[in-house]
């Protein structure tokens, strides 16, 4: 399954940190791009820096339509599942959404523009309390992989966690050579 995330708002805010949250649990929770508009550049590289570290080619491209982005992706046979707490709850229609095989997940910054609701295939609530576009993407990432997201290893990765119950052990991949710390 391909998953993509689309982060919009009616005024998005210069949130940077927030932005580069949705970007790095986009890319450790299963998706393979996210496309965003008004973000500071340096996210971009942020992502690269992470992707050349620990692998994976995940994606970040910056958008300058987000209205032309949903309608080319919904052309492309992509499923839009627009993140609201005023959705149908996720344990409804999570089945029907590990069937699709082409997701575009959209998360509001602000007050999403009532016409993604009625674009959307899917409006997917994480409980109907308000939160956060970080916790609920995490919350449907995993609800459609199933935890497989967190089996993957990335061929391209220079370092490797070694996971251990206490301090921190980390594998060089090019020289085979173990940090312990
Ligand atoms: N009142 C705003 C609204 O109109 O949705 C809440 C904005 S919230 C700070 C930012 C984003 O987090 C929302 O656009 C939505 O994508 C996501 N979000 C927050 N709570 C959610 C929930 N309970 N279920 C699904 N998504 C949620």
């Amino acid at each position: 399954m391909k998953i993509e995330v689309l982060r919009i708002g009616q005024r998005l805010v210069r949130d940077d940190r927030v932005t580069t949250h949705v970007a790095l649990v986009s890319r450790a929770f299963g998706a393979s791009k996210i496309l965003m508009y008004d973000a500071n550049p340096e996210i971009k590289d942020t992502i690269s820096k992470v992707n050349r570290m620990w692998g994976s080619d995940f994606q970040v491209e910056i958008i300058e339509e987000w209205k032309k982005v949903l309608k080319s992706k919904k052309s492309d046979s992509y499923k839009i599942v627009h993140l609201t707490m005023y959705g149908e709850n996720i344990s409804s229609v999570e089945a029907g959404l590990r069937s699709e095989e082409r997701i575009l997940v959209v998360v509001g910054a602000e007050k999403v523009p009532r016409e993604v609701y009625d674009f959307a295939d899917y409006n997917v609530a994480i409980g109907n309390q308000p939160h956060s576009e970080i916790s609920a993407l995490a919350i449907l990432l995993d609800r459609i992989l199933d935890g497989k997201q967190f089996q993957k290893k990335h061929s391209n990765a220079q370092r490797e966690i070694i996971p251990t119950k206490k301090g921190k052990r980390v594998m060089n991949k090019a020289t085979r050579s173990v940090d312990a710390r």
